[in-house]
């Protein structure tokens, strides 16, 4: 039979990539953070001076591009090098965050983009983060999760985490900046933000990291 595939798709800020993180560990399976691939890729551009509204050229890119991602010795994360260069930190900012939503509605940059992400179904199995894991890249998935939480409490969740980073950060243009994000991810044409229909949908304005992951783990279980 296939090998299991558990999606989280959902707006930034969330906690899916948290929560995706740890149900990897915890089921000892592989872990796929689709949103770094489109990070990776603006990022590159950005190196290689390639335009972001470029989309033949982003194509290019996107079906060249040289990353691994090994977990990290501790066994706490992933480490990401793109073409020899460790930007495991670099790619974790706003600004890339942008670059990334506005090369993700290019519709040739997710077609370049499509098997490798379907390249990550390896045995025992595959916790996929993402926008449209469910809907496109693993429709036959065994469990659909959609998890949101409210724009208020996504910008307060981001700006305690850039904060302990050091970074300088504004709440209020945060908020600004994920209205924007989610804008833009759930009203373009192709693969939109939109929880698949035979979604499980989960709200995590008011619940820990804990108690999404133990929801999530018994949605597994039923499923074993
Ligand atoms: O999840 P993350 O914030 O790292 O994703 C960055 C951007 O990449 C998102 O805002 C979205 O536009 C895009 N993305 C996507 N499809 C995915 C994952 C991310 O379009 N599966």
């Amino acid at each position: 039979s296939q090998i299991p595939v558990v999606t989280i798709d959902g707006p930034s800020g969330s906690g899916k990539g948290t929560v995706a993180a740890l149900l990897a560990a915890k089921l000892g399976w592989k872990f796929l953070d689709s949103g770094a691939l489109y990070r990776l890729l603006a990022f590159a551009a950005r190196n290689h001076g390639v335009d972001l509204t470029n989309e033949e050229a982003l194509k290019v890119l996107a079906a060249h591009l040289d990353v691994q991602f090994d977990t990290a010795e501790s066994g706490q994360g992933m480490c990401i090098v793109l073409e020899g260069e460790d930007v495991t930190e670099a790619i974790r900012n706003e600004v890339v965050g942008a670059g990334a939503s506005q090369v993700a509605a290019l519709p040739a940059v997710r077609e370049a983009l499509l098997q490798r992400q379907k390249a990550f179904r390896e045995a025992p199995g595959l916790v996929a983060d993402g926008r449209d894991m469910g809907t496109v890249v693993f429709p036959d998935a065994t469990l659909k999760i959609f998890l949101t939480a409210s724009a208020e409490e996504r910008a307060r969740r981001r700006y305690l985490q850039l904060k302990a980073k050091g970074d300088d950060v504004n709440l209020a243009s945060l908020l600004d900046e994920i209205r924007a994000r989610d804008e833009r991810d759930t009203q373009r044409a192709v693969a939109p933000l939109k929880p698949a229909d035979d979604a499980i949908q989960l709200d995590s304005t008011a619940l820990s990291i804990e108690q999404v992951l133990g929801q999530i783990l018994s949605e597994v279980a039923e499923r074993d």
